[in-house]
This record gives structure tokens, sequence and C-alpha cells, in this order.
């Protein structure tokens, strides 16, 4: 008899997974809308308690609906593993965003059910709410409400189209949103040995490696910014003026950035953790054609593992600013920088799921994550959480967001091994 492989045998029922949740919340416009608290997302949680009934999992939701399907392990006096992600989108989004760790661990559930094996422990499947920030500008509702952390002001949130408010949509969704707000946990932290999340990418580092499809998450990157950053120059004629009297802001902001970019790339070569980016760069409304520019205004996100990194590199920025300023007659500006501090994910956690990928014979990359995710929230709530990355294409929050349903099986693989080795 052939051995048995979730990899391949698991692959009808996550696609159905995928497909029913696709069809359900469908946007007419273009891609996928979930939104977290809406009639949408209880449907797609009922559906998948649905699938936790056919499997004989114990049910449960807390207070925020948050959703919990458990199968029950030889020893339930211990804290269960979790495994799970959001079931919500962005709207116009794409259908693997959160929903693949819901459905990678379902897909265990039922390997387990199949297999007919009992895990040690419980094993939980977890469907967070409302996940992401696009329709009330308030990011890991969920995930914050079961730890405790989501706060009145947050309630008061209004959605990007409509008068409704969080707390009215958490409402009319059928949860008491001040139950949310008391600074308490929802359930017993204590309970959950640890927390893994599957989860796509989102960018295109795994989809660029022709047989390592699968990353195992390090940590998750802060960042550092400034939101408004000026370059005060001076604006002269563009005919009139020669280049030794000029204090051309473009000039000036561009080699500030390049020079940038330089030491970027010397901390590369030094294997630090970084990233660099000005997103938004303008001269003034005034300029023209014939003008030397007097004026740019630009942001800068920089984002990295270590804090270490980002302070020592905006030092750096500062001083070549400094250096650019006085070489070409400028003055920089800068607003007073916002700080998010990088959040760790388990080590112990981490290192087991790279000797299962290693046991299972999957190859990975150890790598961080860019964004942020319900696991970090948990993770600083003290829960030990880990990632599982599944390389996918066109990155998300669009429409054209896509994952091969081969490296998802890829990345199920990676977990099932996680649960079956993680008391072994
Ligand atoms: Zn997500």
């Amino acid at each position: 008899m052939p051995e048995q492989d979730i990899g391949t045998e698991g692959l009808a029922f996550a696609q159905k997974i995928f497909d029913d949740v696709g069809a359900m919340t469908k946007d007419p416009a273009a891609g996928y809308s979930r939104q977290g608290y809406s009639s949408l997302e209880n449907q797609v949680h009922e559906y998948i308690r649905g699938i936790g009934r056919e499997l004989g999992l114990e049910e449960k939701e807390d207070a925020a609906g948050n959703l919990y399907l458990t199968l029950p392990g030889l020893h339930r006096e211990l804290p269960a593993l979790f495994s799970g992600s959001h079931g919500d989108s962005v709207p116009q989004g794409g259908n693997f965003d959160g929903l693949a760790g819901v459905t990678a661990a379902l897909t265990v559930i039922w390997w387990m059910k199949r297999t007919g094996y009992t895990p040690y422990r419980d094993f939980t499947l977890l469907v967070l709410r409302l996940e992401e920030s696009a329709y009330f500008g308030k990011s890991y509702v969920g995930s914050c409400a079961l730890t405790g952390r989501l706060k009145p002001d947050d309630l008061k949130l209004k959605h990007r189209t409509k008068p409704e408010t969080l707390g009215d949509a958490i409402r009319s969704a059928g949860f008491d949103p001040e139950k949310l707000v008391t600074g308490t946990p929802l359930i017993d932290l204590k309970k959950i040995a640890g927390f893994i999340e599957l989860h796509i990418e989102q960018g295109p580092t795994l989809d660029s490696h022709a047989d390592k499809r699968v990353g195992v998450v390090t940590g998750i990157r802060g960042n550092l910014r400034h939101k408004v950053v000026r370059c005060i120059g001076e604006t002269a004629h563009s005919g009139a003026v020669n280049r030794e009297f000029r204090h051309d802001a473009v000039l000036a902001t561009a080699d500030l950035l390049m020079r940038m970019e330089k030491h970027w790339e010397h901390r590369l070569d030094r294997e630090e953790d970084l990233v660099f980016t000005v997103g938004v760069l303008k001269t003034s409304d005034s300029a023209a054609l014939t003008k030397v520019p007097g004026l740019t205004t630009f942001c800068i996100d920089m984002r990295s593992l270590s804090m270490g990194t980002l302070e020592r590199f905006h030092e750096v920025l500062l001083s070549e600013a400094e250096r650019v300023g006085k070489e070409r007659g400028v003055k920089f500006e800068f607003d007073p920088v916002l700080r998010t501090e990088s959040a760790k994910l388990d080590s112990r956690l981490v290192a087991h799921l790279a000797n299962s990928a290693a046991a299972a014979g999957i190859p990975y990359i150890a790598m961080p994550s860019g964004a942020g995710h319900d696991s970090a929230i948990l993770e600083t709530a003290g829960v030990p959480a880990a990632m599982i990355f599944v390389a996918n294409q066109k990155g998300s929050h669009n429409p054209n967001e896509s994952m091969k349903i081969e490296d998802f099986m890829q990345g199920v693989k990676l977990l099932w091994k996680a649960v079956e080795t993680y008391d072994a």
C-alpha cells in the first residue's frame, strides 16, 4: 500500500473550501469582498462551522465571534495547539489572504479524522474575525478582542463609505461590542499551547524560487516612518540661473535617496534585514517646467526585523540629509518619527517548524514577514506563535491575487508534520 499523503489526498477537500467560500463572497465588480462583521463574514463562519459539524468537532464562539473548532486529544488537560487565520478580506481582494490559514488547519483536522489519528493534546482551528483594516481603519479586531486589547475608541471608528461604526457592525453581526473592550482576554490564553498561522506570502520571494515554495517566518518586521519630509531649496528661473547658483530641491532629494540606497545595499551585504521605501514624492503645487524646484515633500518607510538596524539607518538618514543640505544649500525638515516595534515569533515554535520541514523533506526559506498578522498580536499577548508562508502570485489585497493549490498543499504538509510531531 502506498504511503498516505495529505499533500495529494487533502487537495480536493481544501480546494472545495476555497471554491465554496469564493462563490459565497465573490464581488460582482471584481475579486472577493468579505467585510469583517458583515453578514458575509457570518456566512463564512457558518460554513466553516458546518464542516466542523460534519467532522464531529467541538465548537465554541467567543464574545467577539471568533470561532474555535476542536478535535479532542488524548490529554485534554493540556493547553491546546491552535492553528488558523482570519476569515475576512479587504474590499475586492483575493480569495486566499486569511482563508488559506483557515483551510490549512481544517484540512489537517480532516486528515486526522480520515486516518484515525488522535492528537496528543487538543488541536483547535481558530477562525478570527475582522483582521483587515480596509473597512474601519483598524486591523486585528478579532485577535485584539481575544487578547483584551481592543479599546473603547476603536468601536467609534467609521466605516470607509457608510456612517456605520465598528461598534455598530459588531452589534449587527450579533455580538455585544461593550464586552470586547473590558481589557481582559475573552478566553484563558494559558490554554493555548501555541498558534501556528499559515498565510500566503503576499510578496514575490517564494514565487521566485523553483523548489522552495514554503517559508518559515522568523519574525514580523517593525517600521520607522516619516509621513512628511520637506526639502527646502530655492525656486529660480530654469534658464537664467547657472548651476553654481542653484539650490535645487529635486536634485538634493535625489542625491539623498541615492546615498540611502547605497547604505541600504551595504546593510544587505552584511546580511541585515532592511527595506527602504519612498512611496510619495512631490514638488510644490507651483512647480513648473521652467522653474528650478525650490521644494519637495516626501515620505519614508523603513522596515526591519531589528529595531536596532532601523535606529542606526535612521541616524544615517539624518546625517546624510545634513551633509546633502550643506553641500547643496538646501534644508531637510523631518516630521516626528513614527515607530512600530518589530514582533518576534516564538523561537521554539519557529525552530519546530523548521525541523518539521526538514523531517517532511520540504525545502523552505527562513524569512521575515513584511506585513503584520494576527500571529503578532497573539505572540505579544504571551501566546507562542509562528507562521508558515506559502508562495503566491500577484501580491495580495487585490483581485488578481493568486495561489497554486500544489504550493498550498506543501504548506499544509508542513503544518501537519508540525502538529504530528509537536509532542514527540
Ligand atoms: Zn491576512
